[in-house]
């Protein structure tokens, strides 16, 4: 099946730590990495004053099962605060599932397609970028939402 994994953090070496888990996904999801895109840099929307995101997102072929899947990245967000032994500091990775296959799943343990991603930016551009035919189950084609306009948030690629 194919997941759409969208990468987020804030906290410490950011860019470092969205990279490390780019870098391990597929081989954590026992699977092939199809596509991973650019890092993006997002202002945060509301909430308490708080460092820009780093945001990515990666398409990875894998047998598991979606519960597995979130497993998984479960797993490499609690190990988060570490890459290569050296502290980060707390919980600084969020993974989410936004697609999985042709799966739709109210289940709030993992909702499918993710509930918030056609109102996201930072999920909606990376994706864009490895995938210009991208479509949300039961939603439509990003590329159309995004053109809309409806989407007012501050993002821009990474110069590395
Ligand atoms: P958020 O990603 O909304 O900032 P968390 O990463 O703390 O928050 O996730 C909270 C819960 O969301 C997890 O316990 C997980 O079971 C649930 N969840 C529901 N749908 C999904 C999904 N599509 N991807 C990842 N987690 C999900
Ligand atoms: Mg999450």
């Amino acid at each position: 099946m194919r997941y759409v994994i969208a990468v987020g953090a804030n906290l410490g070496e950011a860019a470092l730590v969205v990279g490390h888990a780019l870098d391990t996904l597929a081989e954590r999801l026992n699977g092939d990495l199809v596509a991973r895109s650019s890092l993006y840099r997002t202002a945060p929307v509301g909430g308490p004053e708080q460092p820009d995101f780093i945001n990515a997102v990666a398409i990875v072929d894998s047998n598991l099962e979606p519960p597995e899947i979130l497993a998984h990245l479960q797993a490499m967000e609690s190990e988060s605060g570490r890459v290569r032994d050296v502290r980060w500091g707390p919980r600084t990775l969020d993974l989410d599932v936004i697609v999985a296959g042709d799966v739709v799943s109210d289940d709030p343990e993992l909702t499918i397609p993710h509930p918030r991603a056609h109102e996201r930016a930072f999920v909606l551009m990376p994706w864009l970028e490895i995938d210009p035919l991208a479509k949300l189950p039961g939603i439509g084609e990003i590329r159309t939402i995004v053109d809309a306009g409806f989407i007012d948030q501050d993002i821009a690629v990474v110069e590395s």
